[in-house]
């Protein structure tokens, strides 16, 4: 699964995005987080965007693309990626569709987080609080201030991206005015209903169908051992799904041939020690009447 996850600062991208990771396996690509990280490693590209952070612009387009596309070929994005914070702008939008056109990748989504402005200062608020509580360090672009800058830079910026998608047929949104919880289930719900992935609940639903399925086929088998031979004789003709069918089939088949061995094993050994069965007794009457015919 391929998202980008769009919205201004304190929208909650990071916080959908990490869930989204935990629930789905794919990986977060945070523009804004390798920046911060090449800034604190002190790299030539964050020595390059150290200041243009801190005033809460917008690092160069070459900058960032070069980033996400050294990124896109890492082996650990073959299960999908969610990008929080990329593309920011047009162009780096079109160099993305380029990146993934170019590798042979396909968008699943985009979700839009949309908030009211208003909520935004106290929501940068609360995380600046909620980092000096955990003892991190806080970022310095998360002052009124600059959050302003950033806002302005997002409006003129970024939210043009909302049409780009849109006219693509790839904007899915989100109101990020409701609870974290329920931001998260709404973007869930929406990717089920796009198809991007399985609703909750379906893997465990096919699972115990499977196993239903398997165990009729058992019962299936232990009552008439000829007919599952038959159908596992006839699903190895047809490939993949059949082999496993027959394969299942063969297991069980085996068993019953053992079970109805034993009985006729059991038979064999009564006439022996002589105890014949009823059958055999009524054949032994009818050719002692025929006898006595002649
Ligand atoms: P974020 O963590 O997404 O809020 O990003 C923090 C800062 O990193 C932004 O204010 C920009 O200065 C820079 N940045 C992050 N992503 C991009 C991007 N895609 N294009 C340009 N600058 C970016």
């Amino acid at each position: 699964m391929r998202l980008i996850l769009l919205g201004p600062p304190g929208a909650g991208k990071g916080t959908q995005a990490q869930r989204l990771v935990h629930r789905h396996g794919i990986v977060q690509l945070s523009t804004g987080e390798m920046l911060r990280a090449a800034v604190a490693a002190q790299t030539p590209i964050g020595l390059q965007a150290k200041d243009i952070m801190a005033a809460g612009q917008l690092v160069p387009d070459e900058l960032v693309i070069g980033i996400i596309s050294d990124r896109l070929d890492q082996p650990d994005m073959k299960n999908g990626f969610i990008l929080d914070g990329f593309p920011r702008t047009v162009p780096q939008a079109e160099a993305l569709d380029e990146l993934l056109r170019h590798k042979h990748l396909k968008l699943d989504a985009v979700i839009e987080l949309r908030v009211n402005e208003s909520a935004l200062l106290s929501r940068v608020e609360t995380r600046v609080g909620e980092m000096r509580a955990r003892g991190e360090e806080v970022r310095v672009d998360d002052t009124p201030e600059v959050l302003s800058k950033r806002l302005a830079s997002y409006r003129s910026l970024t939210e043009p991206l909302i049409h780009y998608y849109s006219e693509r047929r790839k904007l899915l949104t989100v109101d990020g005015m409701m609870t974290i919880e329920e931001v998260t289930r709404e973007i869930n719900r929406i990717l089920a209903a796009i198809g991007a992935v399985e609703p909750r609940g379906a893997k465990a639903a096919k699972k115990a169908d499977a196993s239903k399925r398997a165990a009729k086929a058992r019962k299936a088998a232990a009552r008439s051992p000829g007919r599952v031979a038959k159908k596992a004789a006839k699903a190895a003709k047809a490939p993949k799904k059949a082999a496993k069918a027959a394969r299942k089939a063969g297991k069980s088949a085996s068993k019953a041939a053992k079970k109805s061995a034993r009985r006729v094993a059991g038979a064999a050994k009564a006439r022996r020690f002589g105890k014949p069965k009823k059958a055999t007794k009524r054949v032994a009457k009818k050719v002692t009447k025929r006898r006595a015919k002649a």
